[in-house]
């Protein structure tokens, strides 16, 4: 076969996009995923009992503010609009989350104006000790909205998510969530906000229907299986030590497990797609309800799934980098590793061991797969 051959490791969303790119630029793409499907940790699936369509690794709402990106997800699948929306329970009450000012004005049982609100939580507002920018997770909820709320809503759940003290972990964990002194209650602000329509699964395999991509699953590919095998370029979407042989030690990551009930004849057990639970003495952080995740379909029954987070063990799927401050140093020697690793570039969450968001890999993975099709049209190796 003439022309270059990139072999990637990793049928997600970052391992798909890249291949659609290569194959449209006349690049032969083979892609191996150690799993029986593609999608990662978006896989979709009907579930048989209910009819429900499943989120199989927990909820994924994909938005985005990048055209470049809504433009090429909604080529290969019709998505349907959804605005996300979630509950919490904390102390006997349900609130409103993101923080807004409904759930400011109900924690602290007030009747609070925009401003007034905005200087409440100011005059809140605890800056940290040092006098710098919050420099962890506690440092940032406590400069961002005081101890009241920081310890309903934010210390417990951040805990047993992450399994640690928050102190540890980076604060931009928290600058995920807005803080909105109006009644919006959508968990995001993205102008694209939606799901597609036949799951996540399906939009992936679309992306990969290209006759110069061929795709094998159950089939993990190895760290030195391009070299040996002849192609020109790899790209791995793996775990970023696990490609080095974990030979500066183990990055950590959190795993999720999840405890399905199955109601058949139920058609809305808990009134919302999402229900958090940030107290402390509640083993599971939320449990998401997944009919409510496709609003257009009335399927006859329904599934819930409680979410409880654990470190990642031997054969746990990672979900989450843990980057805590102590990791620092060994993830810079893998990023130096992987600088000067010729033939092979790290994308994705897990081969890049970020907390991206699907919109964040796949506007990644568009700009990696132009540069490889740039670099092997021009015969400058990346
Ligand atoms: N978080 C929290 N309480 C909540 C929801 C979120 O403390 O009720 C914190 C927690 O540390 C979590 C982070 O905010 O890991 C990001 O939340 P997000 O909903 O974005 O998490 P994901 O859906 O990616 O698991």
């Amino acid at each position: 076969m003439s022309g270059p051959r990139v072999l990637i490791a990793g049928a997600g969303l970052s391992g798909a996009t890249c291949a659609r790119v290569l194959a449209e630029a006349g690049i032969q793409v083979e892609i191996r995923e150690a799993r029986g499907h593609v999608a990662g940790n978006c896989h979709t699936a009907r579930c048989s009992e209910t009819g429900v369509m499943e989120h199989v690794y927990g909820p994924h709402i994909f938005h985005t503010d990048r055209p470049e990106v809504q433009a090429f997800v909604t080529r290969f699948a019709r998505f349907r609009p959804y605005q996300h929306r979630v509950k919490a329970r904390v102390g006997g009450q349900v609130f409103s989350l993101p923080v807004t000012l409904h759930s400011i004005n109900q924690l602290f049982g007030t009747t609070l104006s925009p401003a007034e609100a905005r200087a409440f939580i100011a005059a809140r507002s605890r800056p940290p000790p040092h006098g710098g920018a919050p420099e962890n997770f506690e440092e940032q909820a406590l400069a961002m909205v005081g101890p009241e709320i920081y310890r309903a809503f934010f210390a417990g759940y951040t805990r047993k998510q992450w399994g640690c003290d928050p102190a540890l972990l980076p604060a931009a964990i928290l600058q995920r969530l807005p803080l909105r002194f109006n009644y919006d209650d959508r968990y995001f602000s993205h102008a694209f906000q939606a799901i597609p329509e036949a799951g996540y699964t399906a939009l992936t395999e679309a992306i990969l229907a290209h006759p110069r991509i061929s795709l094998h699953l159950n089939r993990p590919a190895r760290p030195g299986d391009a070299r040996e095998e002849g192609f020109d370029h790899l790209i791995w979407t793996g775990p970023l030590d696990a490609f080095f042989g974990q030979a500066e030690g183990p990055l950590g990551y959190r795993s999720l497990r999840f405890e399905r009930e199955v109601l058949p004849r139920c058609r809305d057990a808990q009134g919302c797609a999402v229900m958090n639970y940030p107290d402390a003495d509640i083993p599971f952080t939320r449990i998401s309800e997944h009919r409510h995740f496709a609003p257009w379909e009335d399927p006859p029954g329904t599934l819930l799934l409680r979410e409880y987070a654990r470190d990642c063990g031997p054969g746990d799927p990672p979900f989450y980098p843990l980057r805590l401050s102590g990791e620092m140093a060994r993830l810079n020697r893998y990023l130096a590793r992987a600088r000067e690793a010729a033939g092979v570039s790290f994308l994705g969450r897990l081969g890049t061991y970020r907390y991206l968001d699907m919109d964040v890999s796949i506007a990644e993975a568009l700009q990696a797969g132009a540069a490889l099709a740039e670099a092997l049209r021009s015969g400058r190796p990346l």
